[in-house]
């Protein structure tokens, strides 16, 4: 028999009403090319998740799921923001599904590549992801925040994959993984990458939105990127240790500074002790904060309870191998 996938479509909508509509329809058209070409299960997925919409929204997708049942609907109570509002989707089509793809609605990233997706996911791979290759739609102000933000993260120590967003198949043992992360501060782009793996890349262009506002202003953003390194890193505890152990160093230099000096004459009272003082102080306290940190850290790491390894595999072990084929 072909190989055929069971694919779910998350689409995560916060006030989409203007596009709605459109990426609907477009999604429809791909995923009944992807049937023709036997590339996805008749009983394949578009499931829009109403991230606490205050529009029509959840009314729109109301109509579509009663129009088409190639169309489906998850209501959350509020706006849980993006990333959970994904995280919720692919949570709940987990058990149902060979693989979903989660995508923006606003039709930014080329639906196009999604049958390439799919046919690298029957090839083998567990995550697929979309990454541009230009941004040349993009406002110079979008382009350059966003490659500020990636060095910084790669500074930071989080492993990115460039240029890739939200766009992303994963099967289902991949998203089976990810529940195994029960963190409440979700930075998918940072966690997909730790579950493991085989994972590959397909690159589109990316688009304008097509209809509709960014619902990620500038202070949303700057509060994501804040949150995508106080999620991942450590670095900025230890950068405090490492200023401490440059105030150390400089203590020395004061030190032997402040009493050549004195010794030579040139000071007026007290000086010495103020300049001796200060910067031995300082070092230390730093040096103590920064040891703390290094603790906060460890208390930070223990918490969030990740899984420590993730198992992709087993031979010579049938009943514990879950993982499933797609000829049967
Ligand atoms: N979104 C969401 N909840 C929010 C904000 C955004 O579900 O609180 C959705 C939104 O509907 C869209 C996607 O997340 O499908 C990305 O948002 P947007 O296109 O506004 O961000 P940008 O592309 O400008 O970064
Ligand atoms: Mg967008």
């Amino acid at each position: 028999m072909e190989k055929t996938a069971k694919l779910y479509i998350v689409v995560p909508c916060y006030n989409e009403e203007a596009v709605l509509g459109e990426t609907a329809k477009q999604m429809r058209d791909i995923m009944l090319k992807m049937l023709d070409d036997n590339l996805i299960a008749y009983n394949s997925k578009i499931v829009f998740v109403d991230d606490g919409s205050i529009d029509s929204t959840w009314k729109m997708i109301d109509t579509l799921t009663r129009q088409d049942n190639i169309f489906a609907g998850i209501k959350l109570s509020h706006n849980a923001g993006h990333q959970n509002a994904v995280y919720g989707g692919l949570m709940t089509v987990m058990d149902d599904c060979d693989c979903a793809i989660s995508i923006d609605a606003d039709l930014q990233d080329d639906i196009q590549v999604i049958p390439e997706m799919v046919k690298k996911f029957l090839n083998g791979y567990d995550v697929v992801y979309g990454v541009r290759n230009k941004r040349t739609t993009d406002t110079v102000f979008k382009r350059t925040t966003a490659v500020l933000f990636y060095r910084l993260m790669r500074l930071m120590g989080v492993n990115l994959v460039f240029n890739h967003a939200d766009f992303r198949l994963m099967s289902r043992r991949a998203i089976k993984a990810l529940s195994e992360y029960p963190e409440r501060n979700l930075f998918l782009r940072g966690m997909v990458p730790t579950v493991g793996f085989p994972s590959t890349c397909v690159y589109y262009d990316r688009n304008e939105r097509f209809a509709g506002k960014s619902k990620y202003p500038l202070k949303k953003m700057l509060s994501f990127a804040f949150d995508g390194i106080t999620s991942f890193s450590v670095t900025p505890i230890r950068l405090i240790a490492t200023m401490g152990a440059i105030a150390c160093v400089i203590a020395i230099i004061m030190a032997v500074y402040t009493l050549v000096e004195k010794i030579s004459g040139n000071t007026s009272a007290g000086w010495a002790s103020m300049m001796l003082s200060i910067w031995f102080i300082g070092g230390v306290q730093l040096l103590s904060l920064g040891l703390i940190g290094e603790y906060i850290g460890k208390v930070y790491k223990e918490i969030k309870r990740r899984p420590r390894y993730i198992v992709e595999a087993y031979i010579n072990n049938q009943n514990k191998f879950t993982s499933h084929t797609f000829d049967d």
